[in-house]
C-alpha cells in the first residue's frame, strides 16, 4: 500500500475552511444537506447501534457524529489537523462522542487489520493521488463479511457540468476549485479496484440533485454523485 497517499494542496484546501464545518449554510452545506440520506443507507445495511465503524476522511466529523448517535462506535481519521480539531471541539460541544485520529488509511491498516464492522469513505476518494491504495486499506481494515462504503463524483460530460460548472461555477453550491474533473472516478471503475481488493459489490445508489426545490434525494441515477456499498469476501 502507498505509504504517501495524500495531496498536500487538497488537504489544506478543506482545512483552510475549516472554521465553516459546522455552519449548515457555509461552505459545507451541501455535506450537510446530503448527510441524512447516506446515514439511513449505513444505518439499513449495518444496523449502526453497537458496531464499530470507521470514517475514512472524516473532516470536521459530520458523518461521524451522525452514525454515533445511532449508537456506532466511531473512529473517524483525517489528514487535516485543523479539520480534527474542529472535530474534536464539535463533538465536546455537541456530548457525541467521536474518537478522531490524526493517520494515513494506509497505517491504520497495518495497525488494525479486520478491526471495523463497517468502514465508511465519503467524498475523499477524487481527492486522493492514489484512490486503489485507500480501497486496499480499506478492504483490509474491515471484518470478514463487514461492509464498506465509498461515494465519489462519477465521471463524464453530464456530471462536468453539474458537479463543476453548476455546483460551482452558476448555483454557487460548492467552494470553485473544490473538484478537480480528472479525478472523478467511473462505478465500473470503482467496482472493479474494490473486488482486486476483496469487496463485493452489494448495491450502488446516486445522490441526485432537484435544483427546483433545492433538495437532495437517493435514487437510482449514479451519472454524478454516487455511493457504491460493498462486503468483504472470504
Ligand atoms: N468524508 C467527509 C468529508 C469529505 S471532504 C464527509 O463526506 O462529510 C474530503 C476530506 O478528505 C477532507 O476532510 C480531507 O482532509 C480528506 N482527505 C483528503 N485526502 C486524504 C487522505 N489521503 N487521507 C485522509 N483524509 C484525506
Amino acid at each position: 500500500m502507498n505509504q504517501n497517499n495524500v495531496d498536500i494542496n487538497e488537504v489544506e484546501k478543506f482545512s483552510s475552511m475549516a472554521s465553516h464545518w459546522w455552519d449548515p449554510e457555509g461552505d459545507f452545506k451541501t455535506l450537510h444537506q446530503i448527510n441524512p440520506l447516506r446515514l439511513n443507507l449505513v444505518d439499513k445495511i449495518v444496523s449502526l447501534s453497537g458496531k464499530d465503524v470507521l470514517d475514512i476522511g472524516c473532516g470536521g466529523g459530520i458523518l461521524s457524529e451522525a452514525m454515533a448517535v445511532k449508537g456506532a462506535n466511531v473512529t473517524g481519521v483525517d489528514l487535516g489537523k485543523e479539520l480534527l480539531d474542529v472535530a474534536d471541539l464539535h463533538s465536546l460541544d455537541s456530548g457525541v462522542s467521536v474518537k478522531y485520529q490524526h493517520i494515513s488509511v494506509e497505517e491504520l491498516a497495518e495497525q488494525k487489520p479486520n478491526a471495523f464492522d463497517c468502514v465508511t469513505c465519503m467524498e475523499m476518494l477524487e481527492h486522493v493521488p492514489d484512490p486503489v491504495s485507500i480501497i486496499e486499506a480499506c478492504a483490509a481494515l474491515v471484518k470478514p463479511d463487514g461492509y464498506v462504503f465509498l461515494s465519489t463524483l462519477n465521471r463524464n460530460p453530464k456530471s462536468y457540468l453539474l458537479s463543476i460548472v453548476g455546483a460551482e461555477y452558476v448555483l454557487g453550491m460548492l467552494p470553485k476549485g473544490t473538484h478537480d474533473y480528472a479525478s472523478f472516478i467511473k462505478p465500473s471503475e470503482l467496482a472493479l479496484w474494490a473486488r482486486q481488493a476483496g469487496l463485493e459489490l452489494v448495491d450502488s445508489r446516486g445522490i441526485e440533485y432537484n435544483p427546483i426545490n433545492k433538495s437532495f434525494s437517493m435514487g437510482s441515477d449514479i451519472s454524478v454523485n454516487y455511493i457504491c456499498v460493498f462486503k468483504k469476501t472470504g
